[in-house]
Parts: C-alpha cells; structure tokens; sequence
C-alpha cells in the first residue's frame, strides 16, 4: 500500500487526530475514528460516526495522537461530523457514566446514551408530536363495535380506549399503554373512524415571572437541619445526609435553604423527586424560592428536553427539578443533590442501564464535590443502616409535623373476622364504613387505597381450584369490567372472559378478589352520600387526566379519591380526615425479599395523607395479616422499630445491606435453550470459586414465562458487598449475551 494519507479528501487538512468514541451498543468496548485537526474536538462531545454500513452518534470519550496498537492506519475510517463545539457533557458526567456502566453491567455507550435526551442521542430535535383520536361523526353505534370486537379485537380495543380517553391522545402514550402496535391504527384510520394530527411543540415550559415566596419562620428543628446543611455547603466539601423526618414534617422547607444557599455561592442544585411527586404545585414551591427551575420528567416532548438541556448545559438555569433522569442535568458547578423520598423503588431504572437513581446521586456529589442530601420519612434500609452505624452518611432528624399536626390515630382490621354483605366480596370493614359515613357526613373527604387495577384479580374453577392464566405470561389474567374482558398485566394482551375452567372445562368458574373497579362499585352502591373520582391506569388515560381528578376532588365535584399507587404518595388535601388501605397485604406476596419494606411504605406514606389539618384524622389499614410487623409498626409510626427487626432478619439471611445481592436473568424461547444458558452462566461464575459469593441457581423465578419466553435465574449475594468485584469481569461477559440481564437486586 502507498503511503499517501488514508483519509478521503472529505477534509482538507490531512493532518488529523484520533477520537475513541463510545457507543449505544452492548458491546464493553469503545472505536476508535479519525478527526481532522482544524475543529478542535474534546472529550464528551457527540460526533456522527460511520457503523457498520450505518451512521451512527456516539460521544468522545478520549483523544489520541496515535491509532490504537495494533491497528491499521489506513484502516480507521474518519468522523462524519462534529455535532458539538462545546462538549456536551461535562468530564465529571462522563466519568459518572463510566462508573455506572462498570457497576450496573453494561457498555460505556449504553450508559452515556441513557443520560442523553433523546434528541441529542439522535442528533437531531423534532418539532411537532403526533397525536390520534376518535373522529367522533364516524364511529359506528355500539352494536357494530361489538361484532368488530368479535372480528378484530385490536381495532376494538383502540377505539374504546380513545374513547374513553375523550380527547387527542399522544401516539407514543397510547403505544405504550394500550399494548397495542400501530396497525390497527392505521386500519382504522383508512376506515375514516380515527385521525392523526400533528401538534406543535409547546416549548419551553419555564414559566416567565415568578412571584417569590417569603419563607416561612423555621422551626427549632429545622433550623438545626439548616445549619447543619449549610456549613457543609459552604465548605464545599463532599458530604452526605440523611434527611429523616415524617410526612410533613418540613423536609422540602429545609432542601428549599440548602438550595438558596448553594445559589448564593454561584453553584448549581438538582433536585430528583419520583415521577408520582413531580406536580405542578411541586414545581411551583420551587420555582416560587429558587427562580428559574428547569423540570426534567418522562412527559416532556423530545424537543422540550432538548431545550431545557440547552438551557442547563450554558447556565442559563441554575436548579433542575425532575424525575430519573434529571440526575445527568449537565449543571455546571454543581454544589448540591437533593434525593426526596429516597426509598421509592421508582429510582430505579429497570432497563439498561440498570441503575439505581439514590445511589447515582452519592457517586455524582462526589465526583462534583457537592453535597447530598437523601430524605424520606421511611428511608431504604441500606441508607438507614449506613446512616446507623455512621458509615459516610449523617443523619438528621424531624421527628414532629410542623402545622402542629398530628400524625393520624392508625385502626388495623383483621378482615378474617369480617363478613361481606350477601352475594357480594368485602370492600369496606364496619369500622372503615362507619368512619368513611361520619366523614361525608361532616363534608370532609376520604382517600381510599387499593394497589391492584381492574374489577377481580382473578378467575377461579370452583370444582378444581384452577386459576386462568395469560396464554403467554405465567400470571393470573384480570378481568377489567368496562372492557368487559380479561387483561393480563405484564404483556397487556386482551382475551375475552372464560367461560369454562381451562383445566377441566367445569362452567363453574367465579371471579375471585376486589380491584379498584370492583371497589368503586362497592363504595357507591354501600354510601350513596359518596362522590367517587377513581385514580387508576384504566381512568387516567391522558397526560391531563391525573391533574383534572385532583383539582376536582380539590374542588369537592369528589368526596372521595379511590385508586392505586397514584393516590398514595405527596397529596397534600387539608380536609381528607379518613383514610382507608383497603388491602395492606398484596404488597407482601411479592416474590421479593423487600416485600416487606415495601408494605411499611406504602402503608406509612398512605397513612400520611390523613390529618393534615387540626381536624385530626383517622386510618384504617385492613388486612389479613394484623400481626405482620410490617402493619403493626406502621400502624404506630413506628419506622425505627420496624427498621430494627427488619434489619436482623436481612442479616441473617444475608441480603441487603448486609451484602450485594445480583441477579442474572436468562430468556429464552425454549426451556431446553434457556436452561443451557443459565448453566453456561452459572459454570461460568462457579468457576471463578469466589470464596465470599454465594451462588444460587439457575432456577425457575417466580414468573416463569413472560411474553412467551422462558426465564432462569441466578441469585449471587457477596458479602461483605465488595467482594462481587471478584465476579465483576465474569459478570461484564455475561451482560454483552442476548438474553441475559444482569442487575443489582
Ligand atoms: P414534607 O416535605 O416533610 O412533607 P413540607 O416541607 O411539605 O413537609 O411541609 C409541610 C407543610 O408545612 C407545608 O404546607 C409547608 O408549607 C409547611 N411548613 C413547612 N415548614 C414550615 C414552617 N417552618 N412554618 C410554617 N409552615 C411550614
Ligand atoms: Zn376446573
Ligand atoms: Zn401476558
């Protein structure tokens, strides 16, 4: 070969460097490409790079004089285009996304990619969303509907869910939602029945004057919160908090000082709240305090988080508040991370990366020298163990409400001893029903609790005990009764209710159990005074949905607020008196060892949305289970204790905190296939003979089929926790493989 320069005349300077550039794949590896030397190009810009016989935007991980060892010169082939000037990310990011690829197995790209709106990731901003509704003049009279369902079930099911939606939905939340692909879409438009339309961006969503809050006169142990936090901030040092204080006992008062004293210094201060939190009133407090406050969450449109990225990355707006993701806002100087509600298990990403949002927060503070704060009324028990045992986490307390509220007196009901009315299931005990009564009675409100959608959780053959099941999923189907048909919650597919029991073709089947639909019935049919707004995923169909019912169960149009998660968590309604957890205990048959953390949560946060004025408050929490010391400690507030108890039994079988607990889930289509998988993996990490690593497995999970694909799964707990490392380069393998996820339990 000759020796004239390799690079095509594209760019005119033959003078060039090489940038290694990490890329969306799985692959654990970075490429390597050259770039002219007449644009200056640093690390943690994007660039346009040719893969494969596609293009591809990766960013610029490192910059090298030379072409790697052992490659060819001529061989590495040059950038398409620099996409930034300025880098993009800062070095302390790209360093962050580095340390979340080595811990949550994956590539560098893949995690670089995940901080990325994706926008940027693409290169490129859209413009317009595509929404689709009913195109109300055409759709055919319900008979018709009917025989569609009969025919094309598909078709049916979209139309009833616009329907119901009333309005244009967005195209991307229906996909999501429905279960359905686009083509029954795209039929029924041809049919003239729905319509697409493209709807133009909003923009920024940044409000244009604030009116500031003057803050209110801090309480005693506010104050010392403050202080606390404040010395730390302005030391600028790297220091971690623990925030523990009950619901409203003044937590975002004192992130709200922190946050204005690390503004006084210059720097800048993300605050990550779960999705369920993230309200407009939410914002406004902040907004209210801080100023421009840039707002991050799944519900932007690609192009308003690209905006609110720009507006980030050239400091234009100093304090993020946001869901996930805001966790990578490109701020620059940043001096503080506020993680509310630490323990919800929505920080954690369930697709690649897997990573754990809190534990993100503490390596970002780090890494950018700034302080964190975690706080929650009922910390995680990694966070409260390491904050216990004073392991480079500090706690600070407030103990009491702060209106002078008391926490609500908290009535547990032993539903064995209940009995329903004739003919129907048990929604509501005596005594939750005497309480809701006297609380319409005196105009005050009620929230009730079930975490479980639909009408009945199950179809149950009274001769053989048989449970129908998803044809695909291993899971029970639910039957959704304005649907009048049978859901399956994990991959979403419709079937029409059974007739006969598929095991032994009895008629004799029933519909066995109480979901929110089931409940709404329930509770108008036994209190007529009641006006009941049900929050679930089959009434909340659009993005609006969730703020409507809230203003108007504000407004008293309800009386009553019924509904899953949604209602559990940060509502905030001074004349809701009675509150009522209907089954404490579906969040304790999950197949997981923090099933019991979970239902202490749910109940203790549940329990907090009553007696949020000096009209007092009433909880009662109905259950099968009364000794559980899940319920028995909620019930007295009583999150120390429970943290206590739980904490022992968490050692002695060695699981979290008290040691790294990592699961590696194999798929296949075949049992024959996935078991030869979960062996190779399991061979694969025996063989490293890790003194310190139990390895459990492989074994069928607790859902076996999902989809359609069979799974295994293999348990690794460490302990102490570091010694996973001696599994990391086994590990790092196993996650490139199609069909094994390997993440951190
Ligand atoms: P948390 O975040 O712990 O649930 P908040 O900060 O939301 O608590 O406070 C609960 C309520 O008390 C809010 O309405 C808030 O405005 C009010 N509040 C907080 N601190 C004070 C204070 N020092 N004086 C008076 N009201 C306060
Ligand atoms: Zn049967
Ligand atoms: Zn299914």
């Amino acid at each position: 070969m000759s020796d004239s320069p390799a690079q095509p005349s594209l760019f005119a300077a033959p003078e060039g460097q090489y940038v290694r550039v990490a890329l969306d794949t799985p692959v654990r590896r970075e490429f390597s490409y050259w770039a002219p030397s007449d644009q200056p190009i640093e690390p943690g810009a994007r660039v346009r790079v040719p893969f494969g016989s596609r293009q591809r935007v990766g960013v610029v991980v490192g910059i090298d004089p030379h072409p790697p060892v052992g490659v060819d010169a001529n061989r590495v082939r040059p950038i398409t285009a620099l996409l930034d000037a300025q880098p993009l990310l800062t070095p302390a990011l790209l360093r962050l996304a580095r340390t979340i690829a080595d811990h949550n197995f994956c590539s560098w790209g893949n995690a670089l990619a995940a901080m990325l709106p994706a926008t940027l990731r693409r290169g490129r901003a859209r413009r317009t969303i595509t929404h689709v509704e009913l195109v109300r003049e055409s759709v055919p009279p319900a008979a018709d509907l009917e025989v569609l369902a009969g025919r094309y079930p598909k078709q049916e099911k979209a139309i009833a869910y616009l329907e119901r939606a009333g309005g244009p939905v967005e195209l991307r939340e229906f996909l999501n939602r429905s279960g359905l692909s686009r083509s029954p879409l795209d039929t029924l438009r041809k049919k003239g029945w729905v319509r697409f339309s493209q709807i133009e961006e909003s923009g920024m969503p940044f409000a244009d004057e604030v009116a500031r809050d003057q803050p209110p006169q801090l309480t005693d142990q506010q104050r010392l919160c403050v202080d606390a936090l404040c010395e730390s901030i302005e030391r600028r040092e790297v220091e971690h908090f623990l925030l523990f204080g009950v619901t409203g006992s003044g937590k975002t008062e004192v992130y709200l000082h922190a946050l204005e004293r690390c503004l006084e210094q210059g720097r800048g201060g993300i605050v990550l709240v779960p999705e369920i939190s993230l309200t407009p009133q939410t914002v406004a407090r902040f907004r209210a305090r801080c100023g421009e406050v840039a707002v991050l969450h799944s519900g932007l449109t690609d192009a308003e988080r690209h905006d609110q990225w720009k507006a980030i990355r050239t400091g234009r707006v100093r304090v993020v508040v946001g869901a996930r993701s805001a966790l990578f806002a490109p701020v620059p100087d940043l001096g503080l991370i506020i993680v509310d509600e630490e323990h919800e298990s929505s920080f954690k990403q369930e697709s690649v990366p897997r990573y754990h949002a809190r534990d993100v927060a503490l390596e970002r503070a780090r890494l950018e020298g700034a302080v964190s704060i975690l706080g929650s009324a009922t910390p995680s028990l990694e966070i409260w163990h390491a904050a216990k045992e004073r392991r480079s986490i500090r706690l600070l307390e407030l103990p009491d409400r702060v209106a002078g509220g008391q926490l609500p007196q908290v009535q547990v009901v032993d539903l064995r001893s209940e009995r329903p009315e004739k003919g129907h299931w048990l929604v509501m005990s005596a005594p939750l029903r005497t309480a809701l009564e006297a609380a319409l009675e005196r105009d005050e409100k009620a929230i009730l609790f079930l975490n479980r959608r639909g009408y009945a959780p199950a179809w149950h053959c009274c001769d053989c005990g048989a449970v129908a099941h998803c044809p695909s999923c291993d899971v029970p189907i639910t039957y959704h009764k304005w649907r009048k048909r049978a859901l399956c919650h994990i991959c979403l597919n419709e079937q029409d209710q059974p007739k006969i029991c598929q095991a032994c073709s009895s008629v004799k089947v029933q519909l066995v159990g109480v979901g929110t639909e089931r409940a709404e019935e329930a509770v108008m049919r036994q209190l007529p005074q009641a006006r009941v707004v049900r929050m679930d995923r089959d009434t909340m169909l659009r993005r609006e949905s969730y703020e409507e019912a809230l203003d108007a169960f504000r407004a008293g149009t309800y009386n009553v607020l019924l509904g899953t998660q949604m209602v559990a968590k940060g509502l905030d309604f001074p004349d809701v008196t009675v509150v009522g957890v209907l089954n404490a205990d579906t969040a304790l048959h999950q197949p997981d060892f923090r099933a019991s953390e979970r239902c202490f949560d749910l109940v203790s946060q549940v329990s907090g949305r009553a007696g949020r004025s000096d009209r007092g408050g009433k909880v009662v929490v109905q259950t099968f289970l009364p000794d559980h010391p899940s319920i028995r400690h909620a019930a007295h507030h009583d999150f120390q204790s429970f943290a206590r108890d739980e904490l022992a039994e968490r050692r002695e079988f060695q699981y979290p905190p008290f040691s790294a607990a990592v699961r590696i889930t194999c798929e296949a289509e075949q049992v024959s296939a996935v078991e030869r998988l979960a062996q190779h993996a399991a061979d694969a990490l025996r063989a490293v003979r890790a003194s310190q690593c139990a390895i459990l497995g492989p074994a069928p999970p607790p859902v076996e089929r999902v989809r359609g694909r069979v799974r295994r799964q293999l348990l690794i707990k460490a302990s102490p926790a570091e010694a996973i490392a001696e599994l990391h380069p086994v590990l790092h393998e196993l996650c490139q493989k199609q069909g094994i996820v390997v993440d951190h339990w």
